[in-house]
């Protein structure tokens, strides 16, 4: 149905058996998960189950570890807040809810040690793979925050000498607007305070459509993570491929690549507008990611990956799912070459 995105980075459709799922929720089963009556059961079943599928995904001891919360943003922040300030650091390729958090409430390393750092697994906007396990070594931190989001369901990573995991339903073919964070001990204090909610860590009443929805999602995930993870490869190749040769064109790359994303500039015309043009010929692409892409200034991650600041201007993010296809990619592929030359010579002219 949607051969033509390619901007799976930014979110996902919501897979028909996650959708078929959620369904019953909202009107068939509306209890609220802390009442006491039938109703309320049946919610907490669905969400003790989503908490086990979750569990499942990442390889986590204890479902109990697992807290549902609105999404990524809302579990980075929590970890986030609950540290001294300028006992944080973060990696330069953390997403805007990571690096927006430390900058907003000024962060600075202070002088005593450091207690956590942050450090994303997959950066969203070119896919390089991190190992967060080695970095909280060599940094020296007591524990580490995971951003998981773009990585989840799609590399295998290992939760050994992990403290915190974040992740999100709406990349992994879920809902939008819940997540979770995963605590190795859970201990953090809330940050949401109410009506004690997920054994007092995050109060509120349980989005347990949204919740089965993710559940669902990670479970598919898990089974189709192989399956999916081959498929990625090789319609970035084909893609690639495609778009090889171009002249002043290159591929922002690293030794340990996801293949879900390919990060593409071009000297000469703006990713902005070679998104737009791509639009009109029916194929959703990215400049820069979502998040940020109604900020002008450059984008941090790019330049800390080292992308000169003329490229960073041309640069555009393709983000591969499980809807794309063969022809769709070489169409993606041959359009894009089309789209960069006209561009760069209507600029001539
Ligand atoms: N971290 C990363 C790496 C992401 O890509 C995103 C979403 N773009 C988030 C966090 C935020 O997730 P959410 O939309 O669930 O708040």
């Amino acid at each position: 149905m949607h051969e033509k995105y390619f901007d799976h980075a930014a979110t996902t459709p919501v897979d028909e058996r996650v959708l078929a799922e959620m369904l019953p929720y909202f009107n068939e089963h509306p209890g609220n998960a802390s009442s006491i009556h039938h109703l309320g059961k049946r919610a907490e079943a669905a969400v003790d189950l989503a908490r086990q599928r979750v569990a499942n995904l990442l390889g986590a001891e204890d479902p109990y570890q697992i807290t549902f919360t609105s999404g990524a943003t809302e579990s980075n922040n929590w970890v986030l807040s609950r540290f001294p300030i300028d006992r944080i650091d973060a990696s330069p390729f953390e997403h805007s809810s990571v690096r927006n958090f430390l900058s907003y409430h000024q962060c600075y390393r202070g002088e005593s040690g450091l207690e956590l750092y942050a450090q994303v697994l997959i950066d969203n906007e070119t896919g390089a793979v991190f190992c967060p396990a080695e970095e909280k070594k060599s940094r020296g931190a007591l524990e580490v925050l995971v951003d998981a989001t773009q990585g989840l369901g799609k590399i295998a990573f290992d939760l050994e000498g992990l403290d915190f995991v974040s992740g999100s339903a709406h990349k992994i073919y879920g809902p939008k607007g819940v997540g979770f964070l995963y605590e190795a001990n859970p201990h953090l204090t809330p940050m949401v305070v109410g009506g004690w909610q997920e054994f007092g860590r995050r109060s509120g009443t349980l989005n347990v459509p949204g919740i089965v929805g993710l559940g669902m999602a990670a479970e598919l995930a898990r089974e189709e993570r192989e399956v999916n993870f081959a498929q990625a490869t090789e319609l970035r190749n084909i893609i690639r491929e495609e778009l090889d040769g171009i002249d002043n064109l290159k591929f922002n790359e690293s030794a340990n690549q996801s293949p879900f994303i390919l990060s593409v500039s071009v000297l000469g015309v703006e990713g902005e507008t070679i998104v737009l043009d791509m639009d009109q010929k029916g194929f959703c692409l990215s400049a820069g990611s979502a998040c940020s892409s109604k900020s002008t200034a450059l984008s941090p991650l790019l330049l800390s990956f080292g992308v000169e600041p003329e490229w960073i201007r041309g640069t555009f993010r393709i983000s591969i799912g499980k809807d794309n296809s063969r022809e769709s990619s070489r169409e993606l592929g041959e359009n894009l070459r089309i789209t960069i030359l006209n561009l760069r010579n209507s600029k001539k002219s």
